[in-house]
């Protein structure tokens, strides 16, 4: 493994970015354990106005950080800029916010005393992240961490560390105090280093169900705190009502967004039999529309995927999945361009003996299953190790509604795209994770939840159990 960005439009290797030292993740934590000691005692309102001007930052710096997002992983440049917008409005969010979520809460009790919660920071957040959002991945932790006064340590993938430097970089010159969060480039056994280390006392991963396992039995070896972002085989559902109009504009988007490469794309599109034919058909006209170039160019609408080994990676996975039967009903391609490019492919014809029926595909394929009722539908959607989004369409929106609540997953949108924005938990349930992160939920990830029980004098009488019964005497 090595830290370096190579352009997947023109696969240039742009820089190499050595490793972290043993002391370089001493000096982090070191200054991270003391900046939330004195974090401790300072003013919310001082985080926050930090945290509006890291918005403000992020929003005058959108073109320039977009620019380096695209260049390290490929996605268009104007969804990196999306992504910069989005980091902004997740940061305003938090510093309104966060001063309401972290209030003391008073609790009814028949205790001796007035009893409350009080919120307090806990610690340094050790943080591993993914490529597929190099920025809004970050700021889903660093928000609300900062404004509670955890630190944060981050390990971001090998392939987009100039995203990464960037976002620490933009923090400081924004204004949040050294130590705030630190990016470091470090190997796989310095990540469970710091894990075992008193001063981390959460760990934040989003990534594959691989990569989280790894890091989540460091952090339970270690009795600490941790949510697991991972991935997903999103269904999209397609009711026999449904609005074929709606669901035609919305499918191929949500499949081929940032190339397919989002844990909550749709991936497998679960078809009423009385639409099935017309939304194949409607599909492969979408997906024969879209434009493959330089993604810095407006004019593309297909990205790169993010590297070689990916592309590769779902190759063979589509290989796979045709050697047991699947068909391929558009696509499997070569694009003629140098850059990492995969044509927008379609399956159907997968069973259960298929490999495909149960992995991720991690890229712009689009497995579709034809169903004859809806339970057949919701059964499908639930046959999975996975549970992470998900997205039904229906003429009746309260129906689709009722059908949504019965998938096994941590998030269904009904009738619409799915989207992430702050005031919503994000995360899943099953081999997708544990956790959420975002909304009030999110805040409370890293969160000592301490109970304070105040008394002027104790009450014997208002003691439970035996003890109240014992005479001393
Ligand atoms: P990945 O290989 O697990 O990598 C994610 C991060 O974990 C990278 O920084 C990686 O570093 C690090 N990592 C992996 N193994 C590690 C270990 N043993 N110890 C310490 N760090 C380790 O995942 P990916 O392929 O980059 O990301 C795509 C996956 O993320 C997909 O499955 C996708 O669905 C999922 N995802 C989930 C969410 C969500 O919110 N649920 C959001 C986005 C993506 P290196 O790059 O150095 O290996």
């Amino acid at each position: 493994m090595t830290y370096r960005t190579v352009n997947p439009y023109t696969n240039e290797l742009i820089k190499e970015y050595p490793f972290a030292t043993d002391r370089d993740l001493e000096s982090a934590l070191s200054d991270s354990y003391s900046l939330y000691k004195k974090m401790k005692t300072q003013d919310l309102s001082e985080r926050a106005s930090i945290l509006h001007n890291i918005a403000k930052y992020f929003r005058d710096h959108e073109d320039e950080l977009g620019k380096i997002c695209t260049v390290d992983m490929g996605k268009l440049f104007i969804e990196s800029k999306g992504e910069v917008e989005l980091c902004a409005i997740i940061a305003d969010y938090f510093a309104d916010h966060a001063g309401e979520f972290l209030k003391p809460e008073k609790i009814d009790t028949i205790a001796t005393g007035e009893a409350e919660i009080q919120k307090h920071a806990t610690g340094v957040i050790m943080t591993v992240e993914p490529w597929n959002f190099p920025y809004y991945q970050i700021m889903r932790v660093f928000a609300p961490n900062f404004m509670v006064g955890n630190p944060m340590i981050l390990k971001d993938p090998s392939n987009t560390p100039a995203s990464a430097q960037a976002f620490a970089d933009a923090i400081l010159a924004a204004g949040a105090p050294k130590g705030a969060l630190t990016n470091l480039f470090l190997q796989y056994d310095q990540v469970t280093k710091a894990i075992e280390d008193f001063r981390v006392q959460g760990v934040a991963l989003t990534g594959s169900e691989r990569g989280g396992r790894s890091v989540a039995e460091a952090a339970g070896k270690n009795l600490k705190k941790s949510t697991m972002e991972l991935g997903g085989v999103d269904p999209f559902i397609i009711l026999e009502d449904a609005n074929v109009e709606d669901v035609n504009n919305i499918a191929w988007r949500a499949r081929l967004y940032n190339c397919g490469q989002v844990c909550t794309s749709s991936k497998r599109f679960i078809v009423s039999d009385k639409l099935y034919d017309q939304f194949v058909n409607k599909l492969i006209e979408n997906f024969n529309k879209v434009k493959p170039g330089d993604p810095m160019d407006p004019a593309t609408t297909l990205a790169p995927m993010n590297t070689e080994k990916a592309k590769n990676k779902l190759q063979s996975q589509l290989d796979d999945a045709i050697a047991h039967g699947a068909k391929v009903v558009y696509g499997n391609k070569r694009i003629d361009l140098p850059g990492q490019f995969f044509m927008p492919t379609i399956l159907t014809n997968i069973d259960k003996n298929n490999p495909a029926y149960h992995e991720e595909m991690f890229g712009p394929i689009a497995q579709v299953y034809k169903v004859h009722s809806e339970q057949e539908a919701i059964d499908l959607a639930n046959d999975s190790d996975l549970g992470l989004g998900g997205i039904v369409f229906g003429g009746d929106a309260d129906h689709a509604a009722e059908v949504a609540s019965q998938i096994e997953t941590g998030m269904v949108f009904v009738n619409n795209f799915m989207s992430s924005l702050p005031e919503l938990p994000f995360g899943g349930v099953k081999n997708s994770g544990y956790g959420r992160e975002m909304s009030k939920i999110g805040q409370m990830a890293f969160v000592n939840e301490q109970l304070i029980v105040k008394a002027n004098h104790p009450n014997l009488d208002n003691i439970a159990g035996g003890l109240v019964s014992i005479d001393p005497k």
